[in-house]
């Protein structure tokens, strides 16, 4: 007999990742429903801030951006002066204390308005000066946010290095602890937005701590001896976005630049991290929105074969996975913005989640836009070269999505091995790079005290499919427990299962958000009104349930073998080099 989330008593229902716990087969519905939503308050202040957000970006000349190669340190004052450089920051900072889901809405706004302005708004609060404001000290905290959140200043986040990019634990630069407490800093970043423009830089280095090489985060300021600003990088697109090396030869950090414990640094990185994956996530919701409309203008205007081109059905099918795709990730990326305002302990899997299905579905809906622009939209002038452009990078950066994605599988395959009786010799947690590192960073204890086995509270018009989210989530459990029981402690080598699983969680997650937002919205509005969003929520389910059930599949029947040995063929060879008329 099911107990509702309103009979359990409030310690019974905690759990501290929602999607950590689906591959232990239970479902917390008490995380995810209600849909989470801003108070009037502050949506008012949300509509007010993008409002503001729209008009600067009105008087920016995007084209002259890329010229000059930035956006003009007049144009950053001004969004300072707007309230735009400090959107989450406590009031008493200067900021205008927005919840997580606030700032995310305001973000899209700078996404729909160009890419190089989001990308300088988010290396400044997304990663530049979030370690300060999560692990700074109320010192720290007085000395460097006001002038960051008024945009007086820029800050900057200084983690990878040559040698140092997706396995970023395994970082060059060393700090040395002085005598008088501070700290000699050596090395070389790369690759680092606000370069030159910076004057606080979040950098991590390597430092011996009590005996024990471990990692220190440090608050670097501009004007320190020995602190360079290296050459800027030509980078494909961002053009706006000074990136630069950064080089330090015996820069005295003093104590109190210390961030968080010396040691600490990794975990500090990863928080840091996890919280700009989110922005990244809701980013490419507002740019994908601009795509859609430009999409749907050109189809609706330009006519072929006596007809419109938005009345082929090829072209209403890219407008419709568009949409419909967009409704599903919009949903995901602000129900993880939910957890994170609701106080969710570890929402490490839902931002990599986001990351990873938002970058990934915005570069194949820039394509299809583009497609449907035909050779206007190969055009300079136009605007989709430039959104190409810069949107490549989204699946590399903040975290590549190959290595995201073995890190969802595998930290939520951790609480599994660790339930299994009698194979505590997995080690699921052992190293292998960084990754094995950065699931073990992940993976606190996942909290395990009830087993909902369908969700409770969806709306009864959506029972059809909420009842398949929790066949599928039973699937994903006895999937995830028989590749471990298969390949034991080699689960951590096998990268194609891990996608197909993290896949797997995506749509699972993405299916309860769409359950969430729309029961809410047929509470609100009532059933019948909502006729639309019923459409696109059914649409959805069923196309990410039958993705779903195709990946398990493919856990069970596939030809992974056959494609990594010609892989294997390939590096043997050194070349393609398979013989045409030779
Ligand atoms: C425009 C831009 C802005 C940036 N801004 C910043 C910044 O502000 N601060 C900062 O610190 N860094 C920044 N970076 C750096 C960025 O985060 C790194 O480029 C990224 O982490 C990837 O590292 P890498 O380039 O060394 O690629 P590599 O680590 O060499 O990886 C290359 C590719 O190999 C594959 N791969 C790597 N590891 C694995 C694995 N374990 N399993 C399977 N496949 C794998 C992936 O496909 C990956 O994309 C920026 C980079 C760019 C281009």
């Amino acid at each position: 007999m099911e107990t509702s989330t309103a009979e359990r008593p409030e310690e019974e229902v905690a759990a501290s990742s929602f999607t950590k716990s689906l591959l232990l087969g239970e479902i917390h519905e008490e995380m995810v429903f209600p849909w989470p939503e801003p108070d009037a308050g502050e949506q008012q202040r949300v509509r007010e801030l993008c409002a503001r957000a729209r008009a600067i970006g009105e008087r920016i000349d995007h084209r002259e951006v890329e010229e000059e190669r930035w956006i003009g340190d007049d144009v950053i004052r001004e969004l300072g002066d707007a309230g735009l450089c400090g959107l989450y920051v406590d009031e008493r900072y200067g900021g205008q204390g927005l919840s997580q889901t606030g700032y995310a809405r305001v973000f899209e706004t700078f996404a729909q308005i160009d890419g190089t302005l989001s990308i300088i708004l988010g290396v400044h609060q997304s990663i530049g000066y979030k370690g300060i404001v999560l692990f700074g000290s109320d010192e720290q905290k007085d000395r460097f946010l006001p002038d960051l959140v008024a945009g007086r200043k820029l800050a900057g986040f200084a983690l990878t290095e040559p040698m140092a990019g997706s396995d970023a634990h395994n970082l060059q630069s060393r700090a040395v602890r002085q005598p008088d407490g501070s700290w000699v800093l050596n090395g070389e970043k790369r690759y680092i937005g606000n370069g030159s423009k910076g004057d606080v830089f979040t950098a991590f280095a390597r430092a011996e701590v009590d005996g024990t090489d471990r990692h220190i985060a440090l608050i670097l300021e501009k004007g320190m001896e020995g602190f360079e600003v290296g050459e800027r990088f030509d980078t494909m697109g961002l053009r706006g976005n000074d990136l630069r090396q950064l080089r330090f030869s015996d820069v005295r950090v003093p104590a109190e630049n210390v961030l968080g414990e010396p040691g600490d640094g990794f975990r500090i990185a990863m928080s840091v991290l996890n919280n700009g994956r989110i922005g990244l996530g809701t980013g490419t919701v507002g740019a994908a929105k601009k795509l859609i409309d430009l999409t749907i203008d050109h189809v609706t205007e330009r006519r072929q074969f006596g007809q419109p081109l938005a009345d082929f059905e090829l072209v209403e099918e890219k407008v419709g996975w568009m949409t419909s795709y967009l409704f599903g990730l919009e949903s995901m990326a602000y129900l993880t913005c939910g957890l994170v305002d609701r106080g969710v302990e570890d929402y490490s899997l839902e931002s990599a989640v986001c990351k990873v299905a938002g970058t990934e579905f915005l570069w194949y809906a820039a394509n299809r836009s583009l497609q449907l622009a035909g050779g206007e939209g190969y055009m300079k002038d136009r605007p989709w070269e430039k959104i190409l452009r810069n949107i490549r990078i989204f699946p590399i950066f903040e975290g590549a999505n190959d290595v995201m994605r073995a890190f969802i599988a595998l930290s939520a395959m951790k609480p599994v091995g660790e339930r299994l009786s009698g194979l505590d010799q997995i080690g699921l947690g052992d190293p292998i790079g960084s990754i094995g590192l950065l699931v073990d960073y992940a993976a606190s204890r996942v909290k395990r005290e009830v087993r909902p086995e369908r969700i409770t509270p969806a709306h009864p018009e959506l029972e059809r499919h909420a009842d398949a989210v929790a066949d599928q989530v039973k699937d994903l459990a006895a999937a995830t427990e028989s590749l471990i029981r298969r390949h034991k402690k080699d689960v951590m080598l096998r990268q194609l299962d891990q996608k197909r699983l993290a896949d797997a969680i995506a749509d699972v997650y993405a299916q309860v958000a769409v359950l969430s937002r729309v029961s809410s919205i047929f509470t609100d509005i009532g059933f019948e009104p909502a006729g639309q969003e019923r459409y696109i929520a059914d649409t959805f389910c069923s196309r990410a349930a039958a993705r779903v059930r195709g990946r398990l599949a493919q856990i069970e029947n596939n030809d992974d073998e056959r494609i990594l040995a010609i892989a294997k063929l390939a590096y043997k060879r050194g070349e393609y080099g398979y013989a045409l008329f030779d």
